[in-house]
């Protein structure tokens, strides 16, 4: 279902696509309502609003949550997100993913999901550690390296999950790498973890490319967002022989039909003053909307939600699409992508490497001993490859598209452990 928002555009709304799929599987699975309904709902959601005392001295009040879906397999794991455009339902559909995710990979983590209602590129580097500990402080008692374990996501970054080992560490008296992933080098951080969703994006791609026998030197590719996902994603696509045709971020997108140098870009947006793609010169300017329908054979949208929907599905010409994003395609959009036979390989398995390195972050944080960089990709590559294998027999067995697999193999897993755990 769809609302209007106040530009007159749809506004979708994330969990009821989430649902949808979640139903949909549910039915094919023949799991019994009263298990369902435990799962299709979060456990816990807690609100807060935290206060900060602005650079200028006045006090600002932001709207903040965390979402915990599920601790069936194990404690929750999961992104907090910076950005105007948080919302409760955003923050539950987000939250239910990470446990469909993590159950998809093979990692015994339930899931979660944060979000602060706030615009990070406006803030000085004061203010937003103000409000990081401050939402750490709201959130002492949801979070914990047994319990519930943060990371970053849009609009968040290593700094952010420094300060909250900082200040979490205070509040219970001790060192506590754990508590989330994602953190610095130095702090306790993992190899390879900068790189992990992108890479495991590669590796979907890759095990798609095979299914579908498509030649990586006769292929295209076009990728929408150039963050951690989007660039790291092209610019390993592209090592794989791939032409990345066309690429973009919230500044617009780039076109080239001769193929766009990757490791430029990526330079491009680490010397400009905006951090952005603004006034890059490497491809012709086409917009986001126009970006998803360029001629080429794959297409990774890696940049937010709600990107493919029933308005653009049909004119969609690759052959398939790689969800780097959480909730790229909206539920209805689904439906149009299948009768038109594009591959979707979806979201909850093909940037499923990020928590899968996070996982192997938290394992050596408790070990205390810290793996190289190449034990680090050679596990999670293999990690990423099995789900991707199993989520395409799934498919297989039960005559759905991909999407509908992921979550029949999570949903499977999750309820299964729910009933031996039982205790309602
Ligand atoms: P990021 O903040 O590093 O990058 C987001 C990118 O999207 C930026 O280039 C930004 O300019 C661009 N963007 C923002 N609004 C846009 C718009 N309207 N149109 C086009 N581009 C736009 O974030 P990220 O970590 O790369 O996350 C991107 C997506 O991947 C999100 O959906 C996130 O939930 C998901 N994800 C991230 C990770 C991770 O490890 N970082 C893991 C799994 C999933």
């Amino acid at each position: 279902m769809s609302t209007p928002n106040n530009g007159g555009t749809p506004r979708y709304n994330p969990l009821e696509s989430m649902q949808r799929r979640f139903d949909e599987a549910k039915e094919k699975l023949g799991l019994d309502d009263q298990f369902a309904n435990v799962l299709r709902v979060p456990d816990k959601v807690v609100a807060a609003n935290i206060p900060v005392t602005m650079d200028d001295g006045t006090i600002r009040v932001f709207e903040a949550y965390r979402v915990v879906h599920s601790v069936h397999l194990g404690p929750s794991k999961g992104g907090i997100r910076y950005s105007m455009d948080v919302h409760l339902d955003e923050v539950k559909a987000l939250a239910a993913w990470m446990t469909w995710k993590c159950a998809v990979v093979n990692v015994p983590y339930g899931g979660a999901k944060g979000g602060i209602k706030c615009d990070p590129r406006s803030m000085s580097k004061g203010e937003l550690e103000r409000l990081t500990r401050g939402y750490t402080l709201a959130m002492r008692n949801v979070f914990g390296p047994d319990k519930d374990i943060p990371a970053p996501d849009m609009g968040t970054s290593a700094q952010e999950m420094a300060w909250i080992v900082d200040e979490f560490s205070k509040i219970s008296g001790h060192n506590s790498y754990a508590v989330v992933t994602g953190k610095p080098l130095v702090l306790g951080g993992s190899l390879g973890r900068v790189e992990a969703t992108g890479r495991g994006v590669m590796v979907s791609t890759r095990s798609a490319m095979a299914k579908l026998g498509l030649n990586p030197t006769n292929t295209t590719c076009v990728v929408q967002g150039f963050g951690n996902v989007g660039s790291i994603s092209a610019k390993l696509i592209a090592q794989l022989g791939v032409k990345i045709v066309a690429i973009s971020d919230v500044t617009g997108g780039y076109y080239n039909p001769e193929g766009i140098d990757v490791a430029e870009a990526i330079a491009y947006v680490a010397n400009s003053a905006s951090r952005s793609l603004e006034g890059y010169k490497g491809g012709s300017q086409v917009t986001n909307g126009e970006l998803l329908e360029l001629p080429c054979d794959i297409l990774v949208p890696a940049a937010m939600e709600d990107q493919i929907t029933p308005e653009n599905a049909s004119r969609i010409k690759a052959k398939m699409i790689v969800e780097g994003a959480n909730g790229p395609t909206t539920a209805e959009a689904d439906s149009i992508l299948n009768e038109k036979g594009i591959l979707v390989v979806p979201d909850i398995l093909a940037n499923a490497g990020g928590v899968t390195v996070s996982y192997f972050e938290w394992v050596q944080n408790r070990l205390g001993y810290y793996w190289t960089e190449e034990r680090v990709n050679r596990r999670a590559d293999r990690a990423m490859k099995q789900a991707f294998d199993n989520v395409y027999a799934t498919s297989e067995k039960y005559g759905v598209n991909m999407r509908i697999a992921a979550y029949i193999v999570a949903l499977d897993k999750v309820a299964s452990t729910l009933k031996l755990r039982g205790s309602f």
